[in-house]
């Protein structure tokens, strides 16, 4: 099963996807989290991710259809993934698409977890007390909103039309939460 966690910032994916991992035994795949490891190692793709990241800017698509694909073909997600932070272009979720029928799989499920955005602006500004992401600043947090509406939103209307988009309520309790996605996954 191949399940897409789309939400804003601090709209909680990677919570939700760290405690769907538990519960479906699927491994998550955090673009984000293979884009900071690659910046703290210094490779050619960290080099090239670095400035965009800080500015919360979207790594260019040119770069990231690449990194989409080499996660998708990998072993490791023979059984399915969920895909935590990607994709979050038009242009990626179609690279998506294209990987997964290469091994004759599809997304089975989009979950849209949907916060207040004043409820997100405050879960950031105290996330950037906690764990000190280099763009978790003011400016890089407004910048990452910008960018979600333009450039991530649109993929609502996309895998609304696919009829595979599920929206759950992200508020409230990480429990109550969870349960939400569990039965939609589960159904
Ligand atoms: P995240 O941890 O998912 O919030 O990602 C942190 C930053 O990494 C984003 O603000 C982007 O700069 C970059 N990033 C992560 N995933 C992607 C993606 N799928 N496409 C473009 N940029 C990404």
């Amino acid at each position: 099963m191949n399940i897409v966690l789309l939400g804003a910032p601090g709209s909680g994916k990677g919570t939700q996807g760290a405690l769907l991992t538990e519960r479906t035994g699927l491994p998550k795949i955090s673009t984000g989290d293979l884009l900071r490891s690659a910046v703290a190692r210094q490779t050619p793709l960290g080099q090239k991710a670095r400035s965009f990241m800080d500015q919360g800017l979207l790594v260019p698509d040119a770069i990231i259809v690449g990194l989409i694909e080499e996660v998708l073909a990998s072993d490791d997600v023979v059984r399915g993934v969920i895909m935590d932070g990607f994709p979050r272009t038009v242009r990626q979720a179609e690279a998506v698409d294209r990987s997964l029928a290469l091994r004759g799989a599809r997304v089975d499920h989009v979950l849209y977890i949907d916060v207040p955005e004043e409820e997100l602006v405050q879960r950031m500004i105290g996330r950037s007390h906690i764990e000190g992401r280099s763009d978790d600043t003011p400016e890089a947090i407004r910048k990452r909103f910008a960018v979600f509406w333009k450039q991530t939103a649109p993929l609502v209307a996309f895998y609304r039309k696919k009829k595979l988009l599920r929206e759950v309520p992200g508020t409230g309790s990480i429990e109550a939460i969870a349960q939400r996605i569990g039965s939609v996954v589960e159904s």
